[in-house]
């Protein structure tokens, strides 16, 4: 069977690091992202995380915050 070269278009829920989830467009399902608007220090404008301690610790640590 041929490959199809227009890969079908999902409407999905993407799960994020810090335990955001939002919906996006993508060729995928069940999208994984490290960082999203909700949580990413470039976009918060400052480290305010109000997510449980664990999750927030292994974030910064990933990403040597
Ligand atoms: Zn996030």
């Amino acid at each position: 069977m041929k490959a199809n070269l227009h890969p079908k278009y999902y409407v999905t829920t993407a799960s994020c690091a810090c335990g955001n989830k939002f919906e996006l467009g993508s060729t995928k399902e069940n999208l994984k992202v490290d960082v999203c608007s909700q949580c990413h220090p470039f976009y918060t404008g400052k480290q305010k995380f109000v997510d449980a301690g664990g999750r927030v610790d292994k974030f910064k640590k990933k990403y040597n915050l």
